[in-house]
């Protein structure tokens, strides 16, 4: 079998990376990014998006957002154009779940079957093979790419029909944004009340409020290191899909909502390439007080 890998990014290179190392044989590409570490591990390198499709079973994308999976499967050049009948399509791109669905229907006007399978975890989990990946499709399909997936997840879990994936997968980056705020606005009372932030992270971690995101989070703030991880663009970019597709279903989301006010305010601070947890920084801001070792 032979497998596509388009958009080879931060996520994607360490991802096509665990299939190489797995035994696929990979065909990839990128518009604008060089790929030349995954041809020196014997992946093929193609010219376009179209060259892939033509040469894969099964093509995975890794790509931004919602117009840049559009135009690299439906746009000139693009998947549509090189793939055959029968073959299949997995987006692992974080996207908005109504383009998930309307790539779904045009690629199976043309016979190919589609997944959403957004993932979660970022790059460290990317490199460990190790990410949580949430899909979209049908049964039969999940069933044939699943051993795939498997070597870039440790859960991959079937949710739904198409868009169901992308669907969790802004379920999931409403919570981890609200999680960094609530625990921004927590360790800034406590810093600005004179207690240390580092005893109570030790105080609660283990309590109802401590979570996966307060253990990533806290020493990052801690030690003042905002280096992504996940930028704070990418967080805008889901949170505007998470916003768009709640009130097409007239869904109010007022704490999301929220919490995206405060990375504007961040971005236009300098601030849209720094991790996510650097939310802190406008509660630190507003109280005029960090909170560090
Ligand atoms: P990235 O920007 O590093 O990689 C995307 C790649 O797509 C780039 O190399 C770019 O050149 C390429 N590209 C763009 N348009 C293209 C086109 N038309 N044809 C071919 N290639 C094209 O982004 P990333 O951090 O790898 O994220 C990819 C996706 O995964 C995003 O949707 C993101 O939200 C999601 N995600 C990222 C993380 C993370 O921690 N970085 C975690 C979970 C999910």
């Amino acid at each position: 079998m032979t497998i596509g890998f388009i958009g080879i990014g931060i996520m994607g290179r360490p991802m096509a990376k665990n299939l190489i190392k797995a035994g696929y044989r990979l065909v990839v590409y990128d518009k604008f990014t060089k790929f030349d570490d995954l041809t020196a591990m014997g992946a093929e390198g193609a010219s376009s998006n179209k060259e892939v499709a033509s040469k894969s079973d099964v093509v995975i994308t890794m790509l931004p957002n919602s117009p840049q999976v559009k135009e690299a499967i439906l746009g000139e050049g693009g998947v549509t154009e090189g793939i055959a009948s029968g073959k299949i399509v997995v987006d692992m791109s974080s996207i908005a779940p109504a383009v998930s669905r309307e790539v779904g229907e045009a690629l199976k006007a043309k016979g190919v079957a589609f997944l959403d399978a957004p993932v979660s975890g970022g790059e460290p989990k990317a490199i460990d093979g190790t990410l949580a990946i949430m899909v979209g499709g049908d049964q039969k399909i999940f069933d044939t790419v699943k051993p795939i997936l498997e070597k870039m997840g440790s859960s991959v879990v079937l949710v739904g029909d198409i868009g169901a994936g992308n669907v969790t997968k802004l379920a999931n980056q409403i919570v981890v944004a609200l999680n960094i705020a609530a625990v921004s606005e927590a360790f800034v009372l406590a810093a600005k009340a004179g207690v240390d932030p580092a005893k109570v992270f030790d105080a609660i971690k283990g309590g109802l409020a401590g979570s996966t995101v307060m253990n990533a989070k806290v020493p990052m703030i801690l030690d003042g290191n905002f280096k992504p991880g996940f930028r704070i663009e990418l967080h805008i970019k889901d949170l505007q899909n998470a916003l768009d597709t709640a009130h097409n279903l007239n869904v109010p989301i007022p704490l999301t909502a929220n919490v995206m006010e405060t990375l504007q305010a961040l971005k236009t601070d300098g601030m849209a390439a720094d991790d996510h947890s650097a939310i802190i920084r406008f509660y630190e801001k507003l109280a005029k007080i960090e909170v560090r070792k």
